[in-house]
């Protein structure tokens, strides 16, 4: 781990295994409950020091482009490290998991500069004559806690504002993946960044994760993970009022409308919820489809996805990779006969994929499941596997309603020939993102994040550096005398 610019050990080892081979990637220190106080200690003087929290915007902005530039030639490496980790395909990694992650630091280096830190009120003249500028200053020790999904992005989404606003990060990466983000703060260190700025302690989530979302020093907690532990670490950091931004679980629906151009919506529904394993937050899991157009609709996806190639992680012509690990490919197995027991049938896939090469790893068939209802559990809940659920609808008030008839909101997708139709009902869907004719459309200048139980804030945008400051309103007095202030309130006999 990475603790006040020193590397440290504990003694103690998590085990990183390929989810495509389970061959042991390595072996990482595991910090427990010392190693988080001790990074947020580490992350606090470095705070209080002032060499990076009282730097200009300019001069971080400068160190964050050249660690941007540094990791850009170190990216090979780093998506060697993710692709080992969680089993992302080689094109996803190149493209999203290290392509965006680092075009997304760069971003938070412009915006740094960008910014606007001192936004100055107008000259009041009542009660007094008098300015005021409202002040944007960093939060102090930030805590960020990241899922396996996209490790290295997803950090970069939390300490990419944190750091442009002058803050100090503690990191706690998921169990599966904290080669990438280790690395990337290796990197770091090595361009500029002053010592216990960025610290990285890897350990499990209910002991490291834990402490770090409670620690009275940390003053803001970022996490991107399951709703489930949302919740509990939002109750973690209400012990001492802590921020927090919270991007948590999804299940978007996919309205394919009666007048879609259905090659696109064919793709773009399997898109939506196929890409890396169905492993992404705002994948389209519930393909909401007009009844009238259900089995032509149906068939056609099956076809299609059966052109899917599921194979080795590193081969640029695989379509798939594996899930995460065995736990998770059983649970997901477990959605689906709990399915099939309430009713639904399976048009495609439905199971393990064994034999040959396929016997080690964590493989599992992209799976369509149709005569599902919205109230059935594999409606409701998220998988977080390749697991699509075609949905008939009557007509497009009955689509909304089905739509918006989830705990989540996180995003949607809408697939129709008329855009007038199509920005009709992206107006009535309840969620953070909606895309007309398209999926997965992650801008860095755009806010992103759910309504509901999706979460609590938005990360990326113009604006993302707003939820890792503090206000500050200060008042300049101009009146130059007692006369005009209201102070008979308190002193009228005076
Ligand atoms: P997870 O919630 O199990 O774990 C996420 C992180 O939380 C890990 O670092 C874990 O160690 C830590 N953690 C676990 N228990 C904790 C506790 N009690 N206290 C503090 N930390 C704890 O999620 P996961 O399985 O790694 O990731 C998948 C989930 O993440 C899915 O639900 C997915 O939708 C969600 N996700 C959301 C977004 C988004 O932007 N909304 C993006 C990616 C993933």
């Amino acid at each position: 781990m990475l603790i006040g610019g020193r590397p440290v050990d504990s003694g103690q080892r998590m085990h990183i295994i390929d989810p495509g081979d389970e061959e042991l990637v390595a072996t990482v220190a595991q910090g427990d409950v010392s190693h988080i106080d001790a990074a947020v200690a580490a992350a606090k003087t470095a705070f209080e020091r002032g060499t990076w929290s009282r730097a200009t915007p300019h001069d971080r902005a400068e160190v964050m482009h050249r660690i941007a530039a540094a990791a850009h030639q170190a990216s090979d490496e780093l998506i060697e490290l993710e692709m080992a980790c969680n089993g992302a395909t080689i094109r996803l990694a190149t493209g999203f998991h290290i392509g965006y992650a680092l075009s997304h630091f760069s971003y938070f280096a412009d915006l740094a500069e960008s910014y606007a830190w001192q936004r100055p009120a107008p000259v009041e003249t009542f009660p007094v004559l008098s300015q005021s500028v409202v002040h944007r200053e960093p939060i102090g020790v930030v805590g960020a806690i990241t899922p396996w999904n996209f490790p290295l992005l997803l950090t970069i989404w939390k300490i990419g504002p944190a750091l442009a606003a002058g803050n100090s990060v503690v990191v706690k990466p998921d169990e599966h993946t904290p080669l990438s983000i280790l690395e990337f703060a290796g990197i770091a260190e090595h361009n500029g960044l002053p010592p216990g700025v960025l610290n990285v302690v890897p350990g499990e989530g209910r002991v490291a994760g834990a402490r770090l979302a409670s620690h009275p020093d940390v003053g803001k907690i970022a996490f991107t993970g399951s709703t489930a532990v949302g919740r509990e670490i939002m109750r973690l950091a209400s012990g001492t009022v802590k921020q927090v931004t919270l991007e948590l679980g999804g299940k978007g629906p996919s309205v394919v409308l009666d007048d879609a151009d259905l090659d696109l919506a064919v793709d773009g529904v399997l898109y939506g919820c196929f890409a890396y394993s169905g492993q992404i937050c705002e994948s389209g899991t519930r393909a909401l489809i007009p009844a009238a157009l259900h089995d032509e609709f149906v068939d056609r996806l099956v076809t299609r996805a059966k052109t899917i190639v599921v194979g080795p992680t590193r081969d640029w012509d695989t379509d798939l990779g594996p899930v995460i690990d065995a736990a998770q490919r059983q649970r997901i197995l477990n959605y689906i006969d709990d399915a099939r027991a309430a009713g639904a049938a399976v048009a495609l896939g439905g199971e393990a994929i064994t034999g040959g090469s396929f016997d080690k790893g964590f493989w599992l068939a992209p799976t369509i499941l149709t005569g599902v209802s919205n109230d059935m559990t594999i409606a409701r809940e998220e998988v977080f596997g390749p697991v699509l659920v075609v949905i008939g609808y009557d007509d497009d008030e009955h689509a909304i309603e089905i739509a918006n008839d989830s705990d989540y909101g996180l995003a949607a997708s809408i697939w129709t020939s008329d855009n007038a139709r199509g920005l009709a009902m992206a107006e009535r869907i309840r969620a953070g993102s909606v895309w007309i004719n398209d999926a997965h459309q992650i801008n860095c200048k755009l806010p992103f994040g759910g309504y509901k139980q999706s979460g609590i804030g938005r990360e990326l945008g113009p604006d993302a550096l707003d939820a890792y400051t503090e206000v500050k309103t200060v008042h300049l007095d101009l009146s130059g005398g007692r006369e005009a202030k209201p102070y008979d309130v308190l002193l009228g006999n005076a």
